[in-house]
């Protein structure tokens, strides 16, 4: 069957980023990465720049790596003749993330909101990971996350992030009360599920059991029936590995299993958890492991082969969710809780556009006096004002830093000499501070005057490769009769998927209507087949599998996997799909450390506390600098990184 175009489309997800791209060496980086800048140039040809418009190949897009992987990859030093563009500015922060747009912030705000502030990032658009999807359908536009989703780990948040969202007018007692509906997968009757694949299992199966803890992720999302004996005789799994399951979900006599360990008294920091698995539950068949094997992957962003028993207890994987209790790792959840409710409609974006919105008013022009972040959410946002010279604060997107070098000895230097290629053409500011609020791994190649250990121990940070791919569905019929509004998918292509949050904001409400459209969300996180790799390991071989695919992959595998979840309740790919945006992350989540494998090292004394360290002029920050990778943990690394730079 001929299949129909994707609306605009990325023609440059199959020419330029294919395995061809990878393979390149010699100089050949810099041609794609010509035609990649003139490609996204064009893009915006005879409309308004508005990047979070552009569907196809999102997130790592062509255009945004080429020129960092000439410097990392086949170490460029020869870049012509640089344009002195004469700029001074008090601070010049890498990277326009939430990390970076916060770091301009805090220095701002340190200086009565008078300092020349430059943010620089190589994406067309900022916010880093926090970047917003928007898509039209039938005349109605609907927005989405293309990665980081919403505020997590509220309860262990430090005053002074509660501090900030209040100066933005972030009101999150108000988010998880109103704006979240915790009732709207009640009332469209939908629950977690959990699908089987034909490919692998000769049919496809989708069975209406939680079964993968999706609605811990989704608050208000059915958890369905805890008949575990029933569940799993409905999978396709063989006999031996469903009675496997069944008893790692009950947990029978966990009280005897609980009294050996404690007797036996192994290390659980050292004890694999798939080993726990087989000498204390007596687990052994192939297919309990696999249906295990991505479980943890959302949160941990490896294979449940890598986790110890204490992270698999912290992550409550079936077979010791009691043992988790008793020993504090894990807790029941309070039914007062409202959970992961806390998102604007765009993701953490909604975040973003409302910090930047404070440095740069005029770039909502709609919105004269905004006293809530809800104000900004329709909003137009102009893009054009973004790099104003006008302006104190500025962003300027296209921008790969290349090279940040104090003007002379460090100890002395008055200023920093920063370096992007800009336009394919290499451009210079100075600075009086500069804060590196990038992916840490690629300090070491831009900052080349820092110590070797310092570059050392910034290397260490392999970062999680994650593929969200959200599609735009012209209703949603099919996923109302299915009665699944999220799954887990052990074994197919993409192993979750996610129905939008239901989230009601500045005039944005979630549709209540199957026959609207919906962007839906496809999750991969790239697990080598290859089991007992280094976590470091697998995701260096991850970013490498999604970088070479090319976005026509991507999209095949969305087609067949939304054709097999919900064809049996008439979804139609050819039909119902409008359009499709992959958020490929190839440098996604930040490192953080595994029990197993980074023996001793932790968010207290891991080597990030060395990687961050202020040299000269120059602080670090980015939610790498803390090791874990939550938007408030990079906000607080900006903050400390401002007060390194600003504090005597
Ligand atoms: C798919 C996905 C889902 C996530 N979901 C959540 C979530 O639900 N909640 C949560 O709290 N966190 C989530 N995260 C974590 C996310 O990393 C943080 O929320 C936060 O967005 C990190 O912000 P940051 O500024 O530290 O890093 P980033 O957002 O990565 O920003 C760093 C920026 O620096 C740029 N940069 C790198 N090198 C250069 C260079 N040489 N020159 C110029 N610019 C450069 C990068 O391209 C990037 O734009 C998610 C992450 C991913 C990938």
């Amino acid at each position: 069957m001929a299949r129909k175009g994707i609306t605009r489309r990325d023609f440059l997800n199959g020419t330029l980023v294919g395995t061809g791209a990878l393979m390149m060496g010699g100089g050949d980086l810099a041609k794609f990465a010509q035609a990649a800048e003139a490609e996204a140039a064009a893009k915006s040809k005879g409309t308004p720049y508005y990047p979070p418009k552009w569907t196809g190949m999102r997130g790592s897009h062509p255009g945004a790596f080429e020129r960092a992987h000439e410097l990392a990859r086949e170490g460029r030093e020869d870049w012509g003749g640089v344009t002195e563009t004469d700029e001074e500015y008090d601070l010049v922060v890498v990277g326009g993330g939430a990390s970076g747009l916060a770091a301009a912030y805090y220095f701002q705000e340190a200086h009565d909101w008078k300092a020349k502030v430059l943010v620089l990032d190589n994406h067309d658009d900022f916010g880093g990971h926090a970047k917003r999807n928007e898509f039209e359908s039938g005349g109605k536009m609907r927005m989405t996350y293309g990665g980081s989703q919403g505020f997590d780990n509220i309860a262990n948040w430090p005053e002074e992030m509660w501090e900030l969202l209040e100066d933005l007018g972030i009101d999150l007692d108000k988010f998880e009360s109103e704006n979240y509906d915790h009732g709207w997968f009640k009332r469209h009757g939908l629950k977690g599920g959990v699908y089987f694949d034909a490919k692998t299992w000769g049919r496809d199966h989708m069975v209406p059991a939680d079964l993968g803890d999706m609605a811990p992720v989704m608050p208000g999302l059915g958890e369905g029936d805890k008949d575990y004996a029933a569940l799993f005789a409905a999978t396709p799994l063989p006999e031996r590995a469903q009675k496997e399951l069944i008893k790692l979900y009950e947990e029978p006599n966990a009280h005897a299993m609980i009294k050996r360990l404690d007797e036996e008294d192994p290390s659980y920091d050292s004890y694999p958890y798939e080993k726990f698995l087989m000498d204390y539950w007596n687990i052994s068949h192939p297919a309990t492991f696999q249906f295990l094997r991505k479980l943890p992957t959302d949160e941990n962003g490896v294979g449940a082969d890598a986790l110890s028993l204490t992270e698999a207890g912290i992550a409550g994987m079936p077979g010791t969710v009691k043992l988790g209790r008793k020993y504090g790792l894990s807790q029941e959840t309070d039914p007062n809780d409202p959970g992961y409710a806390h998102h604007f409609p765009d993701g953490n974006a909604g975040f973003c556009r409302t910090i930047l919105y404070t440095m740069i008013p005029e770039v909502a022009p709609s919105v004269t006096e905004s006293k809530s972040a809800e104000d900004l959410i329709l909003a137009a946002f102009d893009y054009s004002v973004l790099d104003d010279p006008e302006n104190d604060t500025r962003i300027r997107l296209n921008a790969t830093v290349i090279e940040v070098k104090h003007e002379g000895p460090v100890d002395q230097a008055e200023q920093v000499a920063v370096t992007y290629i800009f336009d394919g053409q290499p451009h210079r500011v100075k600075a009086s501070n500069v804060i590196m609020a990038c992916w840490n791994m690629v300090i070491p190649f831009v900052c080349t005057e820092l110590p070797e250990k310092q570059k050392e121990a910034l290397a260490l940070n392999v970062k999680i490769p994650y593929v969200f791919a959200n599609v735009m569905v012209k209703n949603w019929h099919a996923i109302k009769a299915s009665g699944i509004g999220a799954a887990y998918c052990p074994t197919s292509y993409y192993h979750l998927l996610q129905t939008e949050y239901p989230v009601n904001m500045g005039g944005y409400a979630v549709t209540e209507d199957a026959n609207e459209p919906m962007p839906i969300t496809l999750i991969r996180v790239p697990v080598p087949e290859e089991r007992g790799l280094a976590p470091r390991d697998q995701f260096r071989e991850g970013r490498n599998e999604i970088f070479v695919t090319e976005f026509e992959e991507f999209e095949t595998e969305v087609r067949n996997q939304l054709n097999g979840m919900f064809g049996a309740h008439g979804f139609d790919d050819q039909r119902d799909i409008e359009s499709i945006t992959v958020n490929r992350w190839s440098h996604g989540y930040s490192y953080t450390y595994f029990t197993l494998w980074d023996k001793g090292h932790s968010i207290e004394n891991g080597p990030h506390i060395q990687a961050r360290q202020p040299f000269g002029r120059i602080a670090i920050a980015n939610s790498d600098a803390g090791a874990d990778s939550w938007l408030d943990v990079g906000v607080m690394q900006a903050l400390r990184a401002v007060r390194e730079l600003t504090e005597d």
